[in-house]
């Protein structure tokens, strides 16, 4: 297509959309792996994935086999009925999650997934929530009402209350803000919103103890962090802990949209009929896809090109000086410029063919497919110096 037509589309989404992301830097047609192409015909390789949703990339054969089959089987039910899929895309989480006997509730979002989490620790008979500052559930009410941003938050207050928010990583401020009243602390393993902020070494551990202090659940967002993305089912398999309840959405089926509340032992009975619903949650589309995402990263051995390509790409990344630090596990990865010029490196970046995202004023987020190939990665570090030369440059 034409710029003029490109232009077009633009002006059509201002024209129709309702203006809660800003204008949208592209407009895309296509994509294979970790390739997409806007209306121009140009190409990027895509190292955002969706916000760490495609885990397959973009058209992967198995992910379009899994939804095409299912949906000329059986698209929707009702949550009257029950599917093969979902029971056993429960089951599977429920292995994948170690962490004993547990029940799942399926939501169509990451957001619907907190919102079912929070109402959950309501039928502990406290309401007080102990959150992390820096932290992101969702922008429903009852999410947002975890979430910490005042720049999020001020605009729909009042929110649903009795939520305390801690500095994140320090685990004495979280035991001073713990109370025989406090129904759940809620934690991502690793901030992904923030930039990729990951806590102290011990800190999700402090956190399961001083939640058994008080009898409060341990409840860990990994909706961002789960499912393959960080080289591991879950980011807080390296802590050794068990959580009370985790929540995922984003990656779990790589594009289609799904969350799940999982409640590990008694957790998982503490919504009751009558407690809460949903009417897609659970759909045996979204289902068979989740679980496809999932046998595709076992028969492809997924969890181990993550883990080593992400050290490549942190190492390659960190070899330039004006990059001050980088963090993160597997391909969920966040850096810190020398200079707040992330707006400049993203929008450079965008020029060389690259997607990635800028989540702060000095902090770069990249959270590509976990297809993504040795050879992607290399382009990028091959280009990283110039891109930085670029935003650097422009800033003096
Ligand atoms: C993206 C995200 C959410 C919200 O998920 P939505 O699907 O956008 O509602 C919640 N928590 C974390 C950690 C996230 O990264």
């Amino acid at each position: 297509m034409t710029d003029t037509q490109e232009h077009t589309w633009g002006e059509r989404y201002a024209d129709s959309l309702m203006n809660t992301f800003g204008q949208p830097k592209l407009v895309l047609t296509r994509g294979a792996g970790a390739h997409v192409w806007d209306t121009d015909g140009k190409e990027y390789v895509d190292l955002l994935g969706g916000i760490a949703v495609n885990a397959l990339g973009h058209a992967h054969p198995a992910l379009v086999e899994a939804v095409t089959a299912q949906l000329g089987t059986l698209g929707h039910i009702s949550n009257f009925f029950a599917s093969e899929p979902q029971v056993r895309l429960a089951e599977k989480l429920l292995a994948l999650l170690d962490a004993g006997p547990g029940k799942v509730f399926f939501t169509n979002s990451g957001a619907e997934a907190n919102e079912a989490a929070f109402k959950l620790t309501r039928r502990t008979g406290r309401t007080h929530v102990v959150a992390a500052q820096g932290g992101f559930h969702g922008r429903t009410m009852g999410a947002l009402a975890l979430t910490s941003k005042e720049a999020y938050r001020a605009p729909f207050e009042p929110l649903p209350g009795d939520v305390t928010f801690v500095p994140y990583g320090d685990a004495e401020a979280l035991a001073a803000a713990v109370t025989d009243r406090t129904a759940a602390i809620l934690l991502e393993p690793m901030q992904g919103e923030a930039g990729v902020v990951t806590p102290p070494k011990g800190y999700l551990a402090a956190a399961r103890t001083i939640a058994d202090e008080h009898g409060a659940l341990l409840w860990l967002d990994e909706i961002q962090t789960g499912l393959g993305r960080t080289g591991r089912w879950f980011a807080h398999h390296s802590a050794g802990v068990t959580p009370d309840i985790v929540t995922v959405a984003k990656g779990l089926a790589g594009g289609i949209p799904i969350g799940a509340c999982i409640g590990v032992g008694e957790s998982g009975t503490l919504l009751e009929p009558g407690n809460h619903g949903t009417t897609f949650g659970g759909n045996p589309v979204a289902c068979a896809a989740a679980l496809a995402v999932i046998g595709t990263i076992e028969t492809d051995g997924l969890l181990e090109h993550v883990t080593a390509l992400g050290q490549k790409l942190r190492d390659g990344l960190a070899a330039d000086p004006r990059v001050t630090e980088v963090r993160g596990e597997g391909l969920l990865i966040g850096l810190d410029l020398a200079a707040e010029v992330s707006a400049a490196v993203t929008a450079g970046a965008l020029a060389h063919g690259f997607i990635i995202n800028n989540p702060t004023p000095h902090r770069i987020r990249l959270a590509p497919p976990l297809v993504l190939t040795q050879d992607d990665a290399e382009a990028f570090l091959t280009a990283w110096p110039a891109i930085l030369d670029e935003a650097f440059e422009g800033q003096s």
